[in-house]
Protein backbone atom coordinates (compact mmCIF):
# COMPACT_ATOMS: atom_id res chain seq x y z
CA UNK A 1 0.00 0.00 0.00
CA UNK A 2 1.27 3.52 -0.85
CA UNK A 3 2.67 5.37 1.71
CA UNK A 4 0.05 8.28 2.77
CA UNK A 5 2.00 11.59 2.91
CA UNK A 6 1.70 13.93 5.90
CA UNK A 7 1.93 16.82 3.68
CA UNK A 8 -0.78 18.19 1.76
CA UNK A 9 -0.91 17.72 -2.44
CA UNK A 10 -2.19 20.13 -4.75
CA UNK A 11 -3.04 20.32 -8.44
CA UNK A 12 -0.57 22.26 -9.99
CA UNK A 13 -0.49 22.78 -14.30
CA UNK A 14 -1.27 18.59 -14.72
CA UNK A 15 0.63 17.27 -11.85
CA UNK A 16 -0.43 16.61 -8.09
CA UNK A 17 2.57 17.41 -5.80
CA UNK A 18 2.98 17.83 -2.54
CA UNK A 19 1.82 22.21 -1.33
CA UNK A 20 5.82 23.23 -1.12
CA UNK A 21 6.40 22.17 -4.57
CA UNK A 22 2.97 23.61 -6.16
CA UNK A 23 5.14 27.21 -7.13
CA UNK A 24 4.00 29.88 -8.87
CA UNK A 25 6.40 32.27 -11.06
CA UNK A 26 6.83 35.38 -9.84
CA UNK A 27 6.08 36.63 -13.75
CA UNK A 28 3.00 35.17 -12.77
CA UNK A 29 -0.30 37.44 -13.70
CA UNK A 30 -2.28 36.69 -10.53
CA UNK A 31 1.34 37.68 -8.41
CA UNK A 32 2.09 41.56 -10.48
CA UNK A 33 -1.83 42.24 -11.30
CA UNK A 34 -4.61 39.47 -9.33
CA UNK A 35 -4.77 38.72 -13.17
CA UNK A 36 -6.41 35.60 -12.11
CA UNK A 37 -10.06 34.08 -10.58
CA UNK A 38 -10.80 31.66 -8.47
CA UNK A 39 -13.64 29.52 -7.00
CA UNK A 40 -13.65 27.75 -3.23
CA UNK A 41 -16.49 25.45 -1.99
CA UNK A 42 -16.25 23.29 1.29
CA UNK A 43 -17.23 19.54 2.75
CA UNK A 44 -19.66 18.68 5.01
CA UNK A 45 -18.57 15.62 6.56
CA UNK A 46 -15.45 15.55 4.15
CA UNK A 47 -17.78 15.47 1.12
CA UNK A 48 -17.98 18.81 -1.14
CA UNK A 49 -20.76 20.80 -1.40
CA UNK A 50 -22.58 22.40 -4.85
CA UNK A 51 -19.23 21.39 -6.59
CA UNK A 52 -21.38 21.64 -9.91
CA UNK A 53 -22.07 25.56 -8.86
CA UNK A 54 -18.59 26.71 -7.38
CA UNK A 55 -17.60 25.12 -11.01
CA UNK A 56 -20.18 26.60 -13.35
CA UNK A 57 -19.90 30.36 -11.28
CA UNK A 58 -15.44 29.88 -11.64
CA UNK A 59 -16.15 29.27 -15.24
CA UNK A 60 -18.47 32.53 -15.78
CA UNK A 61 -15.50 34.55 -13.92
CA UNK A 62 -13.24 32.97 -16.09
CA UNK A 63 -15.50 34.39 -19.27
CA UNK A 64 -15.94 37.67 -17.76
CA UNK A 65 -12.27 38.43 -17.61
CA UNK A 66 -11.40 36.47 -20.77
CA UNK A 67 -9.11 33.53 -19.36
CA UNK A 68 -9.28 30.24 -21.31
CA UNK A 69 -8.16 27.61 -18.61
CA UNK A 70 -7.49 25.52 -21.31
CA UNK A 71 -9.71 22.49 -19.32
CA UNK A 72 -13.37 21.44 -19.19
CA UNK A 73 -15.77 22.09 -16.32
CA UNK A 74 -15.64 18.10 -15.61
CA UNK A 75 -12.33 17.45 -15.74
CA UNK A 76 -11.96 20.89 -13.40
CA UNK A 77 -14.84 19.13 -11.12
CA UNK A 78 -12.97 15.41 -11.22
CA UNK A 79 -9.22 16.92 -10.01
CA UNK A 80 -11.27 18.77 -7.39
CA UNK A 81 -12.62 15.35 -5.82
CA UNK A 82 -8.86 14.17 -6.32
CA UNK A 83 -7.22 16.50 -4.62
CA UNK A 84 -10.33 16.78 -1.32
CA UNK A 85 -9.78 13.08 -1.60
CA UNK A 86 -6.28 12.46 -1.06
CA UNK A 87 -5.62 15.36 1.35
CA UNK A 88 -8.61 14.10 3.74
CA UNK A 89 -6.25 11.87 6.33
CA UNK A 90 -4.84 14.90 7.05
CA UNK A 91 -7.95 16.02 8.91
CA UNK A 92 -10.01 14.98 11.74
CA UNK A 93 -13.16 13.18 11.68
CA UNK A 94 -14.85 16.43 12.75
CA UNK A 95 -13.14 19.03 10.52
CA UNK A 96 -13.48 19.91 7.40
CA UNK A 97 -11.83 21.45 3.84
CA UNK A 98 -12.16 24.37 1.77
CA UNK A 99 -11.09 23.25 -1.85
CA UNK A 100 -10.42 26.37 -4.39
CA UNK A 101 -9.36 26.08 -7.71
CA UNK A 102 -7.20 29.16 -9.33
CA UNK A 103 -7.01 29.63 -12.55
CA UNK A 104 -4.94 32.67 -13.72
CA UNK A 105 -3.68 34.94 -16.99
CA UNK A 106 -0.30 32.57 -16.57
CA UNK A 107 3.31 34.49 -16.50
CA UNK A 108 4.46 37.27 -18.81
CA UNK A 109 7.39 36.71 -20.85
CA UNK A 110 9.41 39.53 -20.32
CA UNK A 111 10.09 41.69 -23.34
CA UNK A 112 6.81 41.36 -24.59
CA UNK A 113 5.29 43.99 -23.10
CA UNK A 114 2.26 42.61 -21.24
CA UNK A 115 1.14 40.71 -24.53
CA UNK A 116 2.81 37.78 -24.40
CA UNK A 117 1.72 35.42 -21.61
CA UNK A 118 2.66 31.44 -21.31
CA UNK A 119 -1.28 30.19 -20.93
CA UNK A 120 -3.11 29.53 -17.60
CA UNK A 121 -1.85 28.65 -14.67
CA UNK A 122 -4.34 26.09 -12.71
CA UNK A 123 -3.96 25.69 -9.47
CA UNK A 124 -6.18 23.31 -7.40
CA UNK A 125 -6.07 23.36 -3.22
CA UNK A 126 -7.33 22.54 -0.43
CA UNK A 127 -7.09 24.26 3.29
CA UNK A 128 -8.69 23.34 6.84
CA UNK A 129 -11.53 25.45 7.57
CA UNK A 130 -10.81 27.98 10.31
CA UNK A 131 -13.16 26.33 12.73
CA UNK A 132 -11.79 26.86 15.92
CA UNK A 133 -11.08 30.74 15.21
CA UNK A 134 -14.87 31.27 14.37
CA UNK A 135 -16.35 29.39 16.47
CA UNK A 136 -17.25 32.31 18.88
CA UNK A 137 -19.06 33.84 16.17
CA UNK A 138 -21.85 31.05 16.25
CA UNK A 139 -22.21 31.99 20.27
CA UNK A 140 -21.77 35.43 20.41
CA UNK A 141 -22.46 36.71 16.92
CA UNK A 142 -20.64 38.79 14.42
CA UNK A 143 -19.88 42.53 15.22
CA UNK A 144 -20.38 44.52 11.85
CA UNK A 145 -18.39 47.93 11.12
CA UNK A 146 -19.62 49.67 7.89
CA UNK A 147 -16.12 51.35 6.89
CA UNK A 148 -15.98 54.49 4.89
CA UNK A 149 -14.41 52.66 1.97
CA UNK A 150 -16.96 51.90 -0.95
CA UNK A 151 -17.69 48.76 -2.84
CA UNK A 152 -15.83 49.22 -5.92
CA UNK A 153 -18.72 49.80 -8.69
CA UNK A 154 -19.88 47.26 -10.91
CA UNK A 155 -19.14 49.62 -13.94
CA UNK A 156 -15.32 49.22 -13.31
CA UNK A 157 -15.19 45.61 -12.42
CA UNK A 158 -18.03 43.08 -11.70
CA UNK A 159 -18.16 41.87 -8.24
CA UNK A 160 -20.33 39.50 -9.89
CA UNK A 161 -16.83 37.70 -10.73
CA UNK A 162 -14.48 36.26 -8.28
CA UNK A 163 -11.60 37.44 -9.14
CA UNK A 164 -7.99 37.51 -6.84
CA UNK A 165 -8.07 41.13 -6.53
CA UNK A 166 -9.35 41.85 -2.91
CA UNK A 167 -7.83 44.81 -2.51
CA UNK A 168 -11.25 46.70 -2.02
CA UNK A 169 -12.24 44.31 0.62
CA UNK A 170 -9.05 44.02 2.43
CA UNK A 171 -9.39 48.08 3.06
CA UNK A 172 -12.62 47.66 4.23
CA UNK A 173 -11.64 45.17 6.45
CA UNK A 174 -8.39 47.03 7.56
CA UNK A 175 -10.62 50.17 8.58
CA UNK A 176 -13.07 47.55 10.37
CA UNK A 177 -10.76 45.89 12.40
CA UNK A 178 -9.04 49.59 13.36
CA UNK A 179 -11.92 50.29 15.25
CA UNK A 180 -12.39 46.94 16.48
CA UNK A 181 -10.40 44.28 15.58
CA UNK A 182 -12.97 41.53 15.67
CA UNK A 183 -15.52 43.04 13.65
CA UNK A 184 -16.14 42.27 9.99
CA UNK A 185 -16.33 45.01 7.44
CA UNK A 186 -19.43 45.12 5.32
CA UNK A 187 -19.41 47.54 2.62
CA UNK A 188 -22.00 50.52 1.00
CA UNK A 189 -21.84 51.18 -2.38
CA UNK A 190 -21.13 54.47 -3.98
CA UNK A 191 -24.74 55.54 -3.65
CA UNK A 192 -25.05 53.92 0.32
CA UNK A 193 -26.55 50.54 -0.38
CA UNK A 194 -25.36 47.94 1.48
CA UNK A 195 -23.32 45.27 -0.72
CA UNK A 196 -21.31 42.62 0.77
CA UNK A 197 -18.01 42.03 3.07
CA UNK A 198 -14.29 40.27 2.27
CA UNK A 199 -16.15 36.81 1.87
CA UNK A 200 -19.47 36.98 2.61
CA UNK A 201 -23.29 38.24 1.48
CA UNK A 202 -25.29 40.24 4.03
CA UNK A 203 -29.17 39.35 4.32
CA UNK A 204 -31.37 41.07 7.20
CA UNK A 205 -35.01 40.50 8.59
CA UNK A 206 -37.49 43.22 9.31
CA UNK A 207 -40.65 42.18 10.43
CA UNK A 208 -40.35 38.69 9.49
CA UNK A 209 -39.15 39.34 5.95
CA UNK A 210 -35.93 38.38 4.58
CA UNK A 211 -34.29 40.62 2.74
CA UNK A 212 -30.62 40.84 0.54
CA UNK A 213 -29.18 43.48 -1.27
CA UNK A 214 -29.67 42.56 -5.02
CA UNK A 215 -27.00 40.17 -6.97
CA UNK A 216 -26.42 43.18 -9.43
CA UNK A 217 -23.74 44.44 -6.90
CA UNK A 218 -22.27 41.48 -4.59
CA UNK A 219 -21.04 38.15 -5.35
CA UNK A 220 -23.90 35.44 -6.18
CA UNK A 221 -22.94 33.69 -3.06
CA UNK A 222 -23.89 29.50 -3.43
CA UNK A 223 -24.76 29.98 0.25
CA UNK A 224 -26.70 33.23 -0.69
CA UNK A 225 -28.92 31.21 -3.20
CA UNK A 226 -29.11 28.32 -0.53
CA UNK A 227 -30.48 30.50 1.56
CA UNK A 228 -32.73 31.92 -0.61
CA UNK A 229 -34.43 28.40 -1.72
CA UNK A 230 -34.36 27.58 2.29
CA UNK A 231 -36.51 30.45 2.88
CA UNK A 232 -38.77 29.96 -0.26
CA UNK A 233 -39.17 26.12 1.05
CA UNK A 234 -39.89 27.58 4.83
CA UNK A 235 -42.79 29.97 3.35
CA UNK A 236 -40.34 33.42 4.49
CA UNK A 237 -40.96 36.16 2.26
CA UNK A 238 -38.33 37.30 0.65
CA UNK A 239 -37.09 40.10 -1.47
CA UNK A 240 -33.65 41.20 -2.73
CA UNK A 241 -33.65 44.74 -2.93
CA UNK A 242 -31.70 48.02 -1.90
CA UNK A 243 -31.11 48.11 1.67
CA UNK A 244 -28.94 51.22 3.28
CA UNK A 245 -27.64 52.07 6.44
CA UNK A 246 -31.10 52.69 7.82
CA UNK A 247 -32.41 49.39 7.58
CA UNK A 248 -29.33 48.16 9.03
CA UNK A 249 -29.73 49.90 12.00
CA UNK A 250 -33.59 48.85 12.43
CA UNK A 251 -33.21 45.32 11.45
CA UNK A 252 -34.81 42.53 13.99
CA UNK A 253 -32.28 40.04 12.67
CA UNK A 254 -29.14 39.81 10.52
CA UNK A 255 -26.76 37.24 9.61
CA UNK A 256 -23.51 36.64 7.31
CA UNK A 257 -23.17 33.50 4.59
CA UNK A 258 -20.11 32.33 3.33
CA UNK A 259 -19.37 28.89 1.99
CA UNK A 260 -17.66 28.42 5.48
CA UNK A 261 -20.16 30.32 7.71
CA UNK A 262 -22.75 29.01 5.88
CA UNK A 263 -25.49 30.95 7.67
CA UNK A 264 -23.74 33.61 10.77
CA UNK A 265 -26.01 35.60 12.69
CA UNK A 266 -24.99 39.53 13.46
CA UNK A 267 -25.42 40.75 16.77
CA UNK A 268 -24.18 44.57 16.16
CA UNK A 269 -23.53 46.87 13.05
CA UNK A 270 -21.36 49.81 14.40
CA UNK A 271 -21.73 49.07 17.62
CA UNK A 272 -25.79 49.00 18.17
CA UNK A 273 -27.46 45.73 18.71
CA UNK A 274 -29.48 44.14 16.33
CA UNK A 275 -32.41 43.49 17.50
CA UNK A 276 -32.40 42.81 21.11
CA UNK A 277 -28.03 41.50 20.30
CA UNK A 278 -29.10 38.00 21.55
CA UNK A 279 -28.66 35.65 18.69
CA UNK A 280 -29.51 33.97 16.35
CA UNK A 281 -32.92 35.12 15.77
CA UNK A 282 -35.89 33.44 15.14
CA UNK A 283 -36.31 33.27 11.33
CA UNK A 284 -32.27 32.90 11.18
CA UNK A 285 -32.33 30.08 13.70
CA UNK A 286 -35.24 28.25 11.09
CA UNK A 287 -33.26 29.23 8.31
CA UNK A 288 -29.99 27.92 9.77
CA UNK A 289 -31.87 24.87 10.49
CA UNK A 290 -33.57 24.16 7.54
CA UNK A 291 -29.79 25.01 5.39
CA UNK A 292 -28.29 22.16 8.07
CA UNK A 293 -31.22 19.58 7.23
CA UNK A 294 -30.67 20.35 3.08
CA UNK A 295 -26.58 19.68 3.86
CA UNK A 296 -27.30 16.58 6.25
CA UNK A 297 -25.11 18.56 8.73
CA UNK A 298 -25.11 20.26 11.81
CA UNK A 299 -22.92 23.04 10.62
CA UNK A 300 -24.05 24.85 13.67
CA UNK A 301 -23.14 22.35 15.95
CA UNK A 302 -19.59 21.56 14.20
CA UNK A 303 -18.30 25.07 14.97
CA UNK A 304 -19.88 25.36 18.51
CA UNK A 305 -18.01 22.03 19.25
CA UNK A 306 -14.66 23.54 18.36
CA UNK A 307 -15.13 26.24 21.18
CA UNK A 308 -13.45 23.99 23.51
CA UNK A 309 -11.42 22.10 21.05
N1 LIG B 1 -18.94 37.88 -1.45
C1 LIG B 1 -17.61 37.79 -1.67
C2 LIG B 1 -16.85 38.99 -2.10
C3 LIG B 1 -16.96 36.55 -1.49
O1 LIG B 1 -15.64 36.44 -1.72
C4 LIG B 1 -17.70 35.43 -1.07
C5 LIG B 1 -17.04 34.14 -0.88
O2 LIG B 1 -16.87 33.38 -1.77
C6 LIG B 1 -19.08 35.57 -0.85
C7 LIG B 1 -19.67 36.81 -1.07
C8 LIG B 1 -19.93 34.40 -0.43
O3 LIG B 1 -20.07 33.49 -1.49
P1 LIG B 1 -20.25 31.93 -1.22
O4 LIG B 1 -21.49 31.77 -0.42
O5 LIG B 1 -20.34 31.33 -2.57
O6 LIG B 1 -19.04 31.49 -0.46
Amino acid sequence: MAQLSNERVAYINGKVVPESQALVSFRDRSFTYGDAVFDTTRTFAHKMFKVKEHIDRLYRSLRYVQIDPGISPSELAKISEEVCERNLHLIGKDEDYWVTQRISRGVDVPGDEFTAHSGPTVIVECRPLPLKARAKLFRDGIRIVVPSVRRAPAQSFSPRAKSHNYLNLIMADLEARSQDKEAWAVLLDLDGNVTEGMGSNYFMVQDGRLMTPRAKNVLPGISRQTVIDMAAKLGIPFEERDLDQYDMLTADEAFLTSTSLCICPVSSVNGAKVGDGKVPGPVTQKLCKAYSEFVNFDFVAQYLRHLKA
